[in-house]
């Protein structure tokens, strides 16, 4: 158990990432809490399976925001979490198994950055490195028979 929810230090660590990420305050226009779907469970189960990380699937909020991508401080997101346990999805992507987990993870880790491990490797949450058949997550298999995504917006 971590407990690590005190404000204060929620509050600085907030603004110490500000300048990088927009931190706990961004929220997107269109946005609508959502109560996870069941599938998000055996999904958070998988993410910390693979990542060797604990965490706690009930301490996430979750947000699904209209629209196929949504503002945000990157660019365009499908995808972002955020470090008070937010996390929106674009409603495109609300049943994307990689886009759904890769957010899981950020709140396992802790942190907006991407470092492998885990990501890609051991957890291949990342529109480089998924291997699902899920092909509305990778777009259509490239000649080698490896995955190429016609279109990789930001996952935050
Ligand atoms: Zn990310």
């Amino acid at each position: 158990m971590s407990g690590g929810t005190e404000p204060h230090r929620s509050y600085a660590l907030c603004l110490a990432v500000l300048a990088l990420s927009g931190c706990s305050s961004f929220a997107p226009a269109g946005d609508h809490p959502m109560s996870a779907p069941s599938q998000y469970r055996t999904w958070f189960e998988k993410t910390r399976a693979c990542s060797g990380l604990n965490g706690d699937f009930d301490r996430i909020k979750w947000f699904v925001v209209d629209g196929d991508e949504f503002d945000c401080p990157s660019g365009k997101c499908v995808g972002r979490w955020n470090d008070d346990h937010s996390i929106f999805i674009a409603r495109a992507y609300t049943e994307n198994e990689m886009v759904v987990r890769h957010e899981m993870l950020h709140d396992l880790i802790g942190h907006p950055g991407h470092p492998d491990p885990p990501f890609g490797n051991p957890c291949p949450l990342t529109w480089a490195t998924w291997h699902g058949g899920d092909t509305t997550a990778a777009g259509p298999a490239g000649p080698a028979g490896r995955v190429v995504a016609v279109k990789r917006p930001n996952i935050d």
